[in-house]
């Protein structure tokens, strides 16, 4: 068995990373030396365990779905998810009957994690005095 490919490391600090499984969403915290295993198996076609903390690492990542007999087996776990979710999308698509206006990008909650930067603050603003558009809803 050979580790997957979609296997996402976070550094949380100097002693503990954390592995995103992304075909399954399970998320591991592990020590560093752990970590340095791992690494060392990576892109090994068939890992063989030499010890028992090796054993009993390889066990647990074979459980929790780290492991693949083959990277053509974990394509197909991936090909399986992506079909389900487009399925779930286009499901989820024919269903809609709302409409959502969005007439400001400007937040101010402040997530310490915001990708959008100074775009919540800048850009995209509905300006209702210069726009002439009006809209009027009604059954
Ligand atoms: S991620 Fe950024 S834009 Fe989104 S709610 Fe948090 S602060 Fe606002």
């Amino acid at each position: 068995m050979k580790l997957i490919r979609h296997v996402i490391p976070v550094d949380i600090n100097s002693e503990e990373k954390l592995m995103i499984n992304s075909l399954n969403g399970i998320i591991d915290k592990i020590s560093v030396p752990v970590y340095e295993i791992f690494r060392k198996w990576r892109g090994v076609e068939e890992i063989v365990p030499e010890c028992e903390v090796e054993v009993a690492l390889f066990e647990s990542l074979k459980m929790r779905g780290y492991l693949s007999n083959s990277s053509k087996d974990e394509d197909v776990v991936k090909e399986k998810l992506v079909a389900r979710l487009r399925e779930i999308s286009t499901k989820q698509r024919e269903a809609c009957r709302s409409i959502t206006f969005i007439p400001s990008y400007n937040c101010n909650f402040r997530c310490p994690y915001c990708f959008e930067g100074e775009n919540t603050l800048k850009k995209g603003n509905y300006d209702t005095r210069s726009s002439g558009c009006r809209i009027r809803i009604g059954w």
